[in-house]
Formats: C-alpha cells, sequence, structure tokens
C-alpha cells in the first residue's frame, strides 16, 4: 500500500486537524489536551499550555465541521454555519498590504486557539477561492471519512487509499451482489 502524498501547503494543515480523528482505529487526538498540544506544535500554531475542556470541545467541532465540508458536494448547512461561527469569532478577515500589494487574512487573536483556528480557516477560504479545495476530499466510505489529496487529474478519486477501503468497497459489492443471489 503506497500512502497518497499528504496535502500541499497551505491545505496540509486543513488535512492533519480533520485527520487528527481516525474513525478506522477510534483514535482521536483531540481527546485530551495533549493531543491538542501536539498538534498545534507539529503545525507551528500557537496553542494554550494547558486546553480546557471548552478549548478541546471547540476544536473537535470545528474539526467536524470541516469534515463535513470536505465530504459533501451538496455543502453541509450545519457546518458551514458553525465555520462561519468561527469566522466571526476570530474576526478572521482579509487584510491588503502595499509595495509589493499582498493579501493575507488575519484575526483578532483573543487566544492563542483563536490565532491557530485564524489559520486553519485562512487556508479553507483562500484554496476555496482559488479552487484547490476541492481536491482535499474525506474518503467515501462512510466509517473511514480521512482526509485525503485528491491528485487525480479531474478529482474523482472517491477513496482515501484505493488499495484498502476502495478494495473494501469492492468487496461489499462482491458480497452484496453474492447474498442477492447473482454470479456477475
Ligand atoms: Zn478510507
Amino acid at each position: 500500500m503506497v500512502p497518497r502524498p499528504a496535502a500541499p501547503a497551505p491545505l496540509a494543515v486543513v488535512q492533519t486537524l480533520v485527520n487528527t480523528r481516525e474513525l478506522l482505529e477510534h483514535r482521536d487526538d483531540l481527546s485530551t489536551p495533549t493531543g491538542l498540544v501536539a498538534w498545534a506544535e507539529s503545525e507551528g500554531l500557537p496553542c494554550p499550555a494547558r486546553p480546557a475542556e471548552a478549548d478541546l470541545i471547540r476544536m473537535r467541532r470545528f474539526r467536524e465541521a470541516l469534515r463535513q465540508l470536505l465530504g459533501s458536494a451538496e455543502g453541509v448547512p450545519g457546518a458551514v454555519s458553525v465555520l462561519n461561527g468561527e469566522l466571526a469569532r476570530t474576526g478572521t478577515r482579509p487584510l491588503l498590504r502595499a509595495g509589493p500589494p499582498a493579501a493575507e487574512f488575519i484575526g483578532d487573536a483573543t487566544t492563542p486557539l483563536d490565532t491557530a483556528i485564524t489559520r486553519v480557516l485562512a487556508a479553507v477560504v483562500t484554496t476555496s477561492l482559488d479552487g484547490s479545495l476541492r481536491r482535499l476530499k474525506t474518503c467515501a466510505a462512510e466509517d473511514c471519512l480521512w482526509a485525503f489529496y485528491d491528485r487525480s487529474p479531474n478529482a474523482v478519486s472517491r477513496w482515501c487509499e484505493t488499495s484498502v477501503c476502495g478494495a473494501r468497497h469492492k468487496m461489499r459489492a462482491y458480497r452484496a451482489r453474492q447474498a442477492a443471489g447473482r454470479t456477475d
């Protein structure tokens, strides 16, 4: 099995956040304060030294809203409202700078966690505007939902690792056909 390469910057931080939870392994790095600190440090993001339970709940909610956003071509209203709520709460907004002209996203940065969330939101907004966000997807297997970066020419991949989830899907479809008494 060859793992898919990680998403390029700035999407990588969105991918690593979504993948702090691994459904197939029943693992959630954001279930403990040390797990949240470790993820933030690995991404070079600020984080409270001792995150409170409310911080963990907020980050898990933010993360799952991102997972839903990546997983639905139609868009999920609830997920979008969580993300828009974080844009408002953190005061995340674009700022133009002069010579040479450049734009970046800034926030009010009331807390270290606000700053971290602003950076993730900046990546989501920037890549949704340039079109690259559509390549960051969640696996179509409902018990997986792992975030992967789709490098296929037309962005048509559906499974995190074709050799794992794609094969599982084929096996299920095969068994379903067998159970239905078909031999094709
Ligand atoms: Zn998968």
